[in-house]
């Protein structure tokens, strides 16, 4: 393996870490420290030039990275708008809010 691959595999591994912990520490109550470990496990993957895994991707807030877990830091609500579907995603210790595009499947939406 070369040094390169290595360190990025190193990364990788880091940022995975930094990631459960962050959520873990939200779940605790603790935003501070969970946004501390989204920012250092943002820094890593930048220095590193990996991309953030992405299941992790929209799983954090963009503006103060706090770990977005529904019902805790995320709300989320669905707009339909004509043939498609909206999904809105808002921060609820900033207020931050973003909004995916949802295609229609099969098997309808599952609301939760
Ligand atoms: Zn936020």
């Amino acid at each position: 393996m070369s040094r390169e691959k290595l360190m990025k595999s190193i990364a990788r591994e880091r940022v995975e870490i930094l990631f459960n912990l962050a959520f873990e520490k939200a779940r605790a109550g603790d935003f501070n420290l969970a946004r501390r470990y989204i920012e250092i496990a943002l820094r890593i993957a930048g220095k590193a030039r990996i991309k953030i895994p992405r299941k992790y991707k929209r799983s954090y807030c963009r503006k103060c990275f706090a770990p977005l877990i529904p019902s805790l830091t995320l709300s989320v609500r669905i707009k339909s708008e004509g043939r498609g579907s909206r999904v809105v995603y808002r921060c609820l210790l900033c207020g931050w809010t973003r909004k995916y595009m949802i295609k229609a499947s099969k098997r309808g939406l599952r609301r939760e």
